[in-house]
């Protein structure tokens, strides 16, 4: 009686070393997850105004190739080039 504990506490220790090498073994060498990098043939454009990455679907396509962030920097960006032929007024 006293060998059939030993060996079920034996068995139970084995169990349990072996569940923490095969939980160790995965960590190792992970399967590299497919990451959802289904961003889509989304292309991504900057913004002229502000520089910021979006969407092409999201952006506001301005005068030939630019596109914008907002109308607001759409409207901020003809204004600037508007005035920017001519001398440059600083406060
Ligand atoms: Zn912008």
């Amino acid at each position: 009686m006293k060998y059939l504990l030993f060996g079920l506490l034996a068995y139970l220790a084995w169990r349990w070393y072996t569940a923490q090498r095969s939980n160790d073994e995965p960590a190792v060498q992970a399967p590299p997850s497919p990451a959802p990098s289904v961003n889509g043939p989304e292309k991504m454009v900057s913004c002229a105004q502000c520089g910021v990455y979006l969407p092409q679907s999201e952006a506001i396509s301005g005068v030939g190739e630019l596109h914008f962030c907002s109308t607001e920097h759409r409207h901020q960006y003809s204004q600037a080039s508007g005035q920017a032929q001519g001398e440059d007024h600083r406060h």
